[in-house]
């Protein structure tokens, strides 16, 4: 699923191949997307940069017009030179933004729009906690908007993009086990030693996921994630999706549980993160 990692590499993929070219032609099945390139044609505009901003995907164009993407679960962007196959089936294309060397196409993106930098202010992205992969990062205001969640959980205070943006649910239980904590605990419940510990270990563990892997022309999800710094493809994680396997320090069985509002599935060693 995209996390913040995607969706920054993706940003940078994107901001490489049409930063600062002219848009040749636009396309969208989406209504709400058409109707203002119908009264602002997006066609003639320059794109100025493209940002990742948790897990939101921002495309700046001249003339002050924004278009925020969030993929949710299975949303993507692809971009291909003009004439080249699409790996998806026409029927998922939701965007198509060509200019003259390359198409970027956004896939199945369920949440779109096209917004002025004013409105973009009223949007969730301007609610968003410190993102761990920007430059901007503030360690000690991520710990505290964390601190300040006293009634959740501390896996469902990491879910929350008010508290940290960019986190889903895989980085959520890696992050835990990399920090030894009980996804369970109450954030009240917690020491500022354990806050300011899982804040590191998420810094250092989305970080070690951008970069490398923004070469290629698609841009998918996950494939390559991994928090254990190991090459094997299959221990790339700690304990996300491991249920019943072996703890990779201890080698008690994961655990797995639904946890919070969504229902989200929680992993972690009974062990190395016990409760209390
Ligand atoms: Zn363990």
């Amino acid at each position: 699923m995209p996390e913040g990692d995607t969706i920054h590499r993706a940003a940078d993929t994107l901001q490489r191949a049409i930063g600062g070219q002219v848009v040749t032609r636009f396309e969208s099945v989406l209504p709400k997307l058409t109707r203002v390139d119908a009264d602002a044609p997006l066609r003639g505009r320059t794109i100025e940069r493209v940002e990742a901003r948790g897990k939101h995907l921002l495309i700046w164009f001249s003339g002050d017009l924004v278009l925020r993407t969030h993929m949710r679960m299975n949303g993507s962007w692809h971009i291909y030179r003009p004439g080249e196959r699409w790996q998806r089936p026409h029927r998922d294309m939701r965007i198509v933004i060509e200019t003259a060397t390359i198409h970027a196409i956004a896939f199945s993106v369920p949440v779109a729009e096209l917004i002025t930098s004013r409105a973009l202010q009223q949007s969730p992205v301007e609610h968003l906690g410190p993102d761990p992969l920007s430059e901007r990062f503030s360690h000690d205001a991520a710990v505290q908007r964390l601190e300040a969640r006293t009634d959740l959980d501390i896996a469902d205070a990491l879910l929350d993009q008010t508290a940290i943006a960019g986190i889903g649910n895989v980085y959520k239980s890696e992050v835990l086990f990399g920090a030894r904590v009980n996804p369970f605990a109450k954030v009240s419940e917690l020491t500022r030693e354990q806050l300011t510990e899982i804040v590191a270990v998420t810094v250092r563990f989305m970080r070690a996921n951008v970069g490398a892997a923004a070469t290629g022309g698609i841009v998918t999800y996950g494939g390559m994630r991994r928090t254990t710094n190991r090459a094997d493809p299959s221990a790339r994680l700690w304990v996300y999706g491991r249920g019943g396997q072996p703890c990779r320090r201890c080698g008690t069985p994961i655990s797995r549980q639904k946890q919070g509002p969504f229902a989200r599935s929680t992993y972690w060693c009974p062990r190395c993160q016990r409760a209390g």
